[in-house]
């Protein structure tokens, strides 16, 4: 579903990726693990172009763009593939970036019905099914300031389903939640890595990744060091770098 090849992404001098290259199939959970600064989310936002890459091939479930020369670089043709595999891929971010004016049930019929042109009572319907899949029936008339984090992250999660992508894109979702709040989110995650979802997520929680994810990417400067089962990669770490990285987050 997921093809990138030579991935360089630059802010000004600094070199953030150099030459990611990866292949995921369709249903796995992908764990994006690596130090602070080594390119994960630069990474996983380059996916779905909120970075734009320097240069490299990204698939996406058939649609193809191949980026050489940055955004200035993107000629007319290639903005609708971009469209397109924005369309694909839903992003679930560390900080939720809920719409704060408006209640749970807008920000998740917004998508489908201002990009997508789902009719609102049918949008609406999805929001239901959806908030009750992640536990919030009850809160579709709450504004995000009336909810906890964990609460914010579910919505958000839904809001991300709602647009029906291939694949959806997860950055430290947990990161931003006091400890009691993250396995409701975790919870929701799981159940949709056993419902057959394409998740990418960046995530420091050794736990959700040993039993949730079929494999985990180590990133270290700009490039995967590392991309192994989850098993192999927690069993049996094959350098010391990420037996010294485990043992600071484990
Ligand atoms: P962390 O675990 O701390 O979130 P990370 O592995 O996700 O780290 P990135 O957030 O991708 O790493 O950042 C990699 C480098 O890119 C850092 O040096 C960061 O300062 C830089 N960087 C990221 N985004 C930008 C930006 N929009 N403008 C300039 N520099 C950026």
């Amino acid at each position: 579903v997921v093809q990138v090849e030579g991935l360089y992404k630059a802010f000004g001098t600094n070199a953030v990726l150099k030459g990611v290259c990866v292949t995921i199939g369709r249903g796995e959970v992908v764990v994006v693990m690596g130090p602070s600064g080594s390119g994960k989310t630069t990474f996983v936002r380059s996916l779905n172009f909120l970075e734009v890459p320097d240069k490299g091939d990204i698939t996406i479930c058939g649609t193809h763009v191949s980026v050489q020369n940055g955004a200035a670089g993107l000629k007319r043709a290639q903005h609708k593939q971009v469209r397109d595999i924005r369309r694909k891929t839903a992003m679930v971010f560390q900080s939720f970036n809920l719409f704060a004016h408006m209640t749970a049930l807008k920000n998740i019929i917004e998508g489908p019905v201002q990009i997508k042109g789902v009719r609102r009572e049918d949008a609406i319907v999805q929001a239901r099914a959806l908030l009750s899949q992640v536990g919030l029936a009850e809160k579709e008339n709450e504004y995000p300031s009336r909810l906890s984090g964990g609460q914010k992250q579910r919505v958000a999660i839904a809001r991300a389903l709602a647009m029906n992508p291939d694949v959806i894109l997860f950055d430290e979702p947990t990161s931003a939640l006091d400890p009691e709040l993250r396995d409701e989110v975790l919870t929701v995650m799981r159940k949709l890595a056993e419902g057959g979802m394409t998740m990418i997520i960046v995530t420091h929680e050794v736990r959700f990744a040993r039993e949730v994810a079929d494999r985990v990417i180590f990133m270290e400067g700009g490039v995967i060091v590392e991309d192994a089962s989850s098993e192999n990669f927690f069993n049996q770490p094959s350098n010391d770098r990420i037996r010294q990285f485990l043992r600071r987050v484990e």
